[in-house]
């Protein structure tokens, strides 16, 4: 579960918003409370009376520090029973509710060294987020139209375009429900829905909870770049990051040509997530020849050998967009 520093520094503050506003909510109500009913300001401070009385008691030795321990608690559970009974049958049981935020982890976003369930929630929705920032967490299954793709069958590959798109849709989403088994690498020209199918299991993992990496190719090989020739915190983190998030989805592979050192950095992020069954979604526009060519036999290798390569076929929808073919 490797949300990003960012999204769990964002899923914070807003777990800190919430219990400001539950705060200031339970406060004003309390006036309310006060202002219809002032005797319960004096229950409050006699409440508080017992948990001073209670705190002295841990400090007193013997049968007498027990005695007055017992008699703390008595007098503040007596008092508490009377206080709510008031507010209840004033303004309703579910009017003053003066609990943490989260029962579990008192609203303190963690057990132990564990992220509670409550911050986990808000680091998957700003996980969400994230991805609609890079137009990545708009893609849906449902939405992935196979009429763009022709149904008469292409002599090229024996089937029709829509036949095997409908093939790569069903093994995109065995690929969300199995999530953890495998690695996706799409092959294809520009405009044949690689980076909207993309999208669309980014969106679905990042929906079951899962942390994603979305990353356009370009902007893969600057951060790799920038982590080696102009290192800092920053840059570590994020390569961290694209280590150990649950899926890193590259797309366009093929589209630049990077540097010697960029490329065995690639290698190394890709051959340490094969090693640590971290998944990946690759895109590109290569084959796997044109692949070793350009990068590295190496990675063609390790490409050809851990990932399921689904063929992306069809004409450009970009295209036939704009010529009023498809709406
Ligand atoms: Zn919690």
């Amino acid at each position: 579960m490797a949300y990003s520093a960012e999204v769990v520094r964002r899923a914070r503050r807003r777990l800190e918003e919430q219990k400001e506003q539950k705060r200031a909510e339970t406060a004003s109500k309390l006036q309310q409370v006060y202002a219809e009913l002032p005797h319960i300001r004096e229950l409050d401070a006699q409440l508080r009376k017992t948990m001073i009385l209670a705190a002295q008691a841990v400090f007193t030795q013997g049968d007498e520090g027990k005695a007055a321990m017992e008699e703390a608690k008595k007098a503040n559970l007596a008092l508490q029973k009377q206080r709510k009974a008031a507010i209840d049958a004033r303004f309703g049981p579910e009017f003053l509710d003066e609990s943490e935020i989260c029962d579990r982890c008192g609203g303190t976003g963690y057990l132990g060294s564990q992220m509670c369930n409550c911050l986990m929630e808000l680091c998957r929705q700003e996980q969400k987020k994230e991805l609609s920032l890079l137009n990545c967490g708009e893609g849906d299954f449902e939405q992935f139209k196979l009429e763009y793709y022709p149904a008469q069958t292409d002599s090229r590959y024996g089937a029709s375009p829509r036949t095997i798109m409908q093939k790569n849709l069903e093994l995109s989403k065995r690929f969300v429900r199995n999530f953890g088994a495998g690695n996706l690498l799409f092959v294809g020209g520009t405009g044949l829905g690689k980076t909207y199918m993309s999208a669309c299991i980014a969106r679905s993992v990042a929906d079951s909870g899962h942390s994603v990496a979305y990353e356009p190719a370009g902007r893969l090989f600057a951060k790799l770049e920038r982590n080696r020739f102009n290192p800092s915190a920053e840059t570590e983190e994020e390569m961290r990051r694209l280590q150990d998030c649950d899926l890193l989805i590259v797309d366009d592979l093929g589209t630049e040509l990077p540097g010697n050192f960029v490329t065995a950095a690639l290698y190394g992020l890709l051959n340490d997530r094969l090693l640590a069954g971290k998944p990946m979604v690759i895109s590109t526009n290569l084959n796997i020849d044109e692949i070793a060519q350009r990068y590295s036999p190496q990675i063609a290798s390790r490409l050809q050998g851990h990932f399921k390569v689904l063929p992306f076929v069809g004409e450009d929808i970009r295209v036939m967009k704009n010529r009023g073919i498809v709406f």
